[in-house]
């Protein structure tokens, strides 16, 4: 303290880790390029400190790169988010407004075909614009796919802790491949954009962290993975897709007894809940294609049938 004092610098954790080093670590580098600096009797300024605390590890100084880097990952996962989300909102924007406008180019009466033609000519354009946009959520969702794999340990997946894409695909393959009846449930987050809208992203993240977990409760000892943003899988390896939907339905139910709470103002957030769509596979890998893609359009289904709600469905 001493030290910080004589040479006016606050006695912030950074100011106080560099001195207790100066002092007594004295033939360490820092040691020595505060030294270089303070031979002569001279005060060592904060901008000097913070270059020296920078070139010699920065925060790993304190053992704290890792946590630095996984907050500095989580900034990047939710800017590319946002940029996902307003991009594909500006496509949907765009494609009304070339419906709506070809909607009007049909009604016209075609008395003026200067009128005519100037609408043609923009209905194309926006048209354009939304296959460019298009093309840009695309690259986005590559692009968060690479960063989460970059993240992500062989097999599982950072925010959640679950199985990862990798992992399940592995597991389909291996059970196609012995031959082994699976029934595959598709979960998907009910109204989850509204989520993250309204409390941002860390608390969506912390909304799917508790999907996960409940899942994974629920569903022991089955595999759970997380497929995708807000989306889970559950592999039983059974026959019983019936049964496999009946256990969907209990961790949702499970799922609304807890109570969510903002941590900022402990105000409840509401009802959580997802839908499911359940199928089984029971061929070889190319009936895991199958099988997801009617897991999926059950899901779509209980969607479009007021959500929170599980629906199964044959077998391939
Ligand atoms: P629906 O009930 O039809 O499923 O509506 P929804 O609002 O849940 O719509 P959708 O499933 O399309 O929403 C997915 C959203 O999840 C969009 C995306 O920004 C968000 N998301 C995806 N991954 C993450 C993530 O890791 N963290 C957060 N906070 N949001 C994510
Ligand atoms: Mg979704
Ligand atoms: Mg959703």
């Amino acid at each position: 303290m001493a030290f910080l004092k004589s040479h006016r610098l606050p006695p912030t954790p950074q100011n106080y880790t560099l001195a207790y080093i100066a002092l007594h670590d004295r033939g360490s580098p820092i040691a020595l390029a505060i030294k270089a600096i303070t031979d002569e009797g001279f005060r060592i300024k904060q901008d000097e400190v913070d270059t020296i605390f920078e070139r010699h590890g920065g925060l790993a100084i304190f053992g704290l790169q890792e946590r630095a880097n996984i907050s500095l990952a989580t900034q990047l996962r939710h800017q590319t988010l946002k940029i996902s989300e307003l991009t594909s909102s500006a496509a949907d924007a765009t494609g009304a407004f070339a419906r709506e406008l070809s909607e009007e180019a049909d009604a016209f009466s075609g008395d003026n075909a200067n009128a005519l033609s100037i609408m043609t000519k923009m209905v194309e354009h926006s048209l354009q614009a939304q296959s460019r946009l298009t093309a840009a959520v695309q690259e986005v969702k590559s692009l968060r796919e690479e960063l989460e794999a970059a993240r992500n340990d062989a097999h599982r997946d950072e925010l959640t802790g679950l199985a990862n894409r990798r992992a399940i695909d592995a597991l389909l393959v291996e059970l196609a491949d012995k031959g082994e009846a699976r029934v595959i449930g598709l979960c998907d987050i009910d109204n989850f954009k509204s989520v993250n809208d309204r409390y941002g992203h860390s608390v969506g993240d912390r909304v799917i962290k508790l999907v996960a977990k409940t899942l994974e409760e629920t569903c022991a000892p089955h595999f759970v993975g997380r497929w995708g943003g807000e989306e889970f899988i559950v592999i039983m390896r059974s026959r019983d897709f019936k049964g496999g939907a009946k256990l969907l339905d209990k961790a949702r139910f499970e799922l609304a007894e807890k109570e969510f709470k903002l941590r900022e103002t402990d105000e409840p957030m509401g009802l959580l809940s997802f839908s499911g769509g359940v199928a089984l596979a029971t061929g070889g890998r190319e009936a895991n294609a199958a099988t997801l893609k009617a897991a999926d359009e059950a899901l779509y289904r209980a969607k479009s049938s007021g959500r929170n709600c599980v629906i199964c469905t044959e077998e391939f």
